[in-house]
């Protein structure tokens, strides 16, 4: 049953006593003055039991719990150790010094409880009506920017021969389950005890730089899975329907037969590695929902892309989705700032993006939905000959001019997209006539081809939208959508700093959670810093820097008086006495260390 937090307040309550300690200007201080505010145990009613079972731990307080390891960037055991003992966590969550709240399975359960539910999209819609009710955010209209970041994914990532291992141990696993006995037991019976081993591949009588032994190896680990896949298909024959036992069959088998498909080719003399990647590959059974992605040309990342959206006024996050690693940046756009504006009740003026959103099909999509979409036509990678921008196309009249002032209507449909965008679709073009062509004298510079053809220039399906883009980069007002742009990139900044580049958890749902959390705090410690509520990083810099100041002072003092000055003997090792440290960062007891040295 839903358990309420008592409006009593308790004498001993961290709060009451240690607050001024541990500072009100802090984000434990700030979630001391505020957490009534920003949660309340009603709102977490559905989660629980209307009618029966003991009161659970109040949701409030586990929310702020979450908060608060969100901010501190620790494990579920650590959290569950700082609700216990951190005098810092007891004045957040207002609980006695002797106080206990919650087991960590608690933590845990509540925390699969909101992303069973999707619960924690209230949890950060809460940050941006806080934003409102404290003043921060005051207009109806807002414009929003767009960007993505990559998440490192949870799980393990392996080569094909480890990740076919993991497979069988996955089905091995619930073929056992289904026989009532343990997996090494039910492995031994079956001939595949050895892949419970430390490594597989490790542990394999290989000669690595021999072929022959490597493809030997590989076709011995496919024959096991395909023995496995067939018991499970008689498990799950035998097993009848509903039975959640056969549900993990079906699905330990179905992520094997998937990884059999992406990287074994079955050839005429036995199974052999595929050439290249497959699309879409799986590369970890552990967390199978991360992919190969890529930060840039060259730089690869295995895992998940964090998407946001942000008002660039007031620097809210105002919605956030987890994409595949592999999906393009604009993946979703259009949803991002629908969500922006059903999170938030405010109007979407315009949406800016980098060039990831300028392609076509992006602009097509907002345009169709009623939407000013800002964002930089993506370059095209062939520099060596006049780029299509220097040809001049006349929409209207159906014309293109090129550099040398030639006019041509000629239209044909062009072997392959050369745009890039405008999806699979094959565009037309204009033809220039190879006659002209092969008595200009610009032509080693315009055209590609052999001799006998003329410069074709592609016409993008959304020809019209784009041009309308270009002309507008080139204007002075595009430069503020260029600044308003880095304000996502500042935001995002503020996600990897509350630990969203790497995934805490596996799947997708999860790292949305951690995801959404991460914006919930970085929204809150914004509003909160801007509304005086907290110590913004500026006053902490200043409180550092003065002792810093202090110690130039007196080093200059020094070597003029030639002796030293005791205020700046250096901190005794063997000092328990904390209130010595009090009011001093970490830097500036760096600082005095560094001047007693
Ligand atoms: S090569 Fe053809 S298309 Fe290119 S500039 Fe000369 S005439 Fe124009």
């Amino acid at each position: 049953m839903l358990g309420l937090r008592s409006d009593q307040r308790g004498l001993f309550e961290a709060d009451h006593i240690y607050l001024d300690y541990v500072g009100k200007g802090t984000f434990y201080g700030f979630l001391a003055s505020q957490r009534g505010q920003l949660f309340r145990d009603e709102e977490f009613s559905a989660l629980y039991c209307p009618d029966n079972g003991r009161d659970s731990v109040p949701p409030s307080l586990l929310a702020t719990a979450l908060l608060l390891q969100t901010h501190d960037r620790v494990s579920d055991d650590e959290a569950k150790a700082r609700a216990d003992f951190d005098i810092r966590w007891k004045v957040a969550l207002g609980v006695a010094v002797d106080e206990k709240p919650f087991a960590k399975s608690t933590l845990q359960l509540f925390r699969s409880q909101l992303v069973l539910h999707e619960k924690v999209r209230s949890v950060f819609r809460r940050s941006l009506e806080f934003a409102r009710q404290t003043g921060y955010v005051k207009g109806r209209r807002m414009k929003v920017a767009l960007d993505t970041t990559y998440i490192l994914g949870a799980g393990a990532v392996k080569d094909t021969y480890n990740l076919l291992a993991d497979g069988i141990i996955q089905v091995v696993r619930a073929l056992a389950e289904l026989e009532g006995k343990r997996a090494e037991v039910w492995a031994r019976e079956h001939g595949l005890k050895h892949y419970f081993g430390s490594s597989v591949k490790g542990e394999a009588e290989v000669d690595w730089d021999n072929e022959k032994s490597r493809r030997a190896f590989l076709q011995t680990i496919v024959a096991d899975a395909d023995r496995i896949l067939e018991l499970a298909r008689q498990a799950q024959a035998e097993c009848p329907p509903g039975d959640t036992r056969r549900d993990d069959i079906v699905k330990a088998a179905e992520l094997l037969g998937q990884l059999l498909l992406q990287d074994v080719e079955r050839k005429d003399d036995g199974a052999a590695i595929k050439e290249g990647v497959s699309r879409n590959r799986i590369v970890s059974v552990h967390d199978p929902e991360i992919r190969h992605g890529h930060k840039s040309s060259s730089k690869r990342f295995d895992g998940h892309k964090a998407a946001v959206g942000v008002d660039t006024d007031s620097q809210l996050i105002t919605a956030v989705a987890v994409l595949p690693g592999n999906a393009p940046d604009n993946t979703g756009a259009l949803e991002l700032v629908n969500k922006s504006e059903e999170n938030t009740g405010m109007e979407v003026e315009d949406t800016t993006g980098d060039t990831a959103y300028g392609d076509g099909g992006t602009r097509q999509e907002f345009a169709d939905a009623g939407r000013t979409l800002i964002a930089r036509v993506p370059k095209r990678p062939n520099k060596a000959y006049f780029p299509k921008e220097d040809f001049k196309i006349d929409l209207e009249a159906g014309t293109c001019t090129c550099p040398a002032g030639v006019v041509t209507h000629v239209k044909c449909r062009l072997k392959r997209p050369r745009d890039g965008g405008g999806g699979s679709e094959i565009p037309w073009g204009f033809i220039f006539d190879a006659r002209v062509c092969g008595a200009c004298p610009l032509r080693s510079r315009c055209v590609a081809s052999k001799k006998g053809k003329g410069r074709t220039v592609s016409f993008h399906p959304q020809e019209a939208l784009l041009q309308q883009a270009r002309t507008f980069q080139q204007s002075e007002a595009f430069g503020e959508y260029q600044r308003r742009r880095q304000v996502a990139e500042h935001r995002l900044a503020r996600l990897v700093q509350l630990g969203i580049r790497q995934a805490r958890y596996f799947g997708r749902a999860k790292t949305l959670f951690q995801l959404l959390l991460a914006a919930t705090v970085a929204n809150l410690t914004l509003v909160a810093t801007r509304m005086g509520m907290m110590k913004g990083r500026v006053n902490h810099l200043a409180s550092s820097f003065l002792p810093f100041l202090l110690w130039r002072l007196a080093a200059a003092l020094h070597s003029l008086v030639g002796r030293s000055i005791s205020f700046f003997q250096p901190i005794p090792t063997e000092s328990t006495n904390l209130d010595f440290c009090r009011g001093f960062s970490a830097r500036s007891l760096g600082h005095l260390y560094i001047v007693g040295r």
